[in-house]
């Protein structure tokens, strides 16, 4: 939890020098504010009204004072982010899928040049569908990493089933290619080399929903790629695999689904290292056809349908073999 810490300059520091780092977000919650001078000056200068700047020469020519130091809180860290409402059977022994709508708030996603459907709406109101037909089947407890249009960083998003203890995983997106031809769903399972060119873009380009102006919001999590190796992922990965060959076989006859559906990439938001995560791309809202699919409530019925038998199979499954 390393504390941002701005040095000033002393006494001629103007009040909108203090303005920018204060802002600034920081992990351990809070940005600390060194300066050195007289006590007199320091006050000037955070005041502001009266702060002149002095030449940077005399700045230097000085012995430094007394340290003081201003504390500035600004929020809480990152995992205060709120846990969303678990619905469903008050049963903590049912399995728990997290449905995560794929961008959201600032980052609308792809965009359809058909319609002009962003694909943050589309896939709010798949995971609302997809939430809507597991609730009805009673077999398992549902929550959704966003149930509003809001952004969250990726590491947030896995983040909420990890603290859920979330048995299953699913981001629901919807892409757009250049190739206006092109449509159909796939599935996408974790894995560092990416299964093909167009898995390992399409991953770069998801992974972009942290950077605003530049800045990486999901930078620290360091953590979780060297966890990567260790075999509670290897088995959550194969157990994630096994899912969205079932997703694919389950919702394939209402649901068109690309040749090679299945396919792997280093997305971050599927880094959680012991929650089976999938990422469902349901179609391409640069396509005609799967754009109006995707945004019918008839086409999102049918792809919720899917998703619950998939589901329900994927957990019959599990308690069996075990
Ligand atoms: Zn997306």
């Amino acid at each position: 939890m390393g504390h941002l810490l701005v040095l000033l300059g002393m006494i001629g520091i103007p009040s909108a020098a203090l303005a920018g780092p204060v802002a600034a977000r920081d992990s351990g919650g809070e940005v600390r504010l060194l300066a050195t001078g007289s006590a007199d000056a320091f006050e000037r200068a955070t005041r502001g009204a009266r702060a002149e700047r002095q030449p940077s020469a005399g700045f230097r020519a000085k012995r430094p004072g007394k340290r003081y130091s201003v504390t500035v809180p600004i929020g809480k860290p990152r995992p205060s982010v709120t846990l969303p409402r678990i619905e469903g059977p008050a049963d903590g022994r049912l399995p728990l899928v997290v449905i995560d709508a794929g961008h959201g708030g600032h980052d609308p996603g792809a965009i359809s040049p058909h319609s002009g459907a962003r694909e943050k709406d589309i896939t709010l109101a798949l995971a609302r569908a997809i939430r809507a037909d597991l609730l009805a089947s009673g077999r398992v407890r549902v929550a959704l990493t966003r149930a509003d249009d809001r952004f969250l960083v990726l590491e947030e998003r896995f983040g909420i089933a990890r603290r859920l203890k979330a048995d299953l995983f699913i981001s629901v997106h919807a892409d757009a290619a250049e190739n206006r031809e092109a449509s159909g769903a796939s599935v996408y399972t974790l894995s560092e080399v990416a299964s093909d060119r167009e898995a390992a873009r399409l991953a770069a380009r998801e992974n972009k929903a942290n950077i605003i102006n530049g800045v990486d919001l999901g930078a620290h999590s360091g953590d979780v790629s060297s966890i990567l190796l260790d075999l509670t992922q290897r088995e959550t990965m194969n157990t994630a695999s096994d899912f969205a060959r079932l997703l694919q076989r389950e919702a394939g006859e209402a649901v068109k689904f690309r040749t090679h559906a299945h396919r792997f990439a280093s997305f971050v938001v599927l880094k959680a290292p012991d929650t089976p995560s999938v990422l469902f791309e349901t179609g391409f809202i640069s396509n005609k056809g799967d754009a109006e699919f995707l945004a019918s409530p008839a086409g999102q019925k049918k792809l919720a349908r899917g998703v619950r038998d998939a589901v329900q199979i994927h957990f019959a499954r599990r308690i069996a073999t075990r």
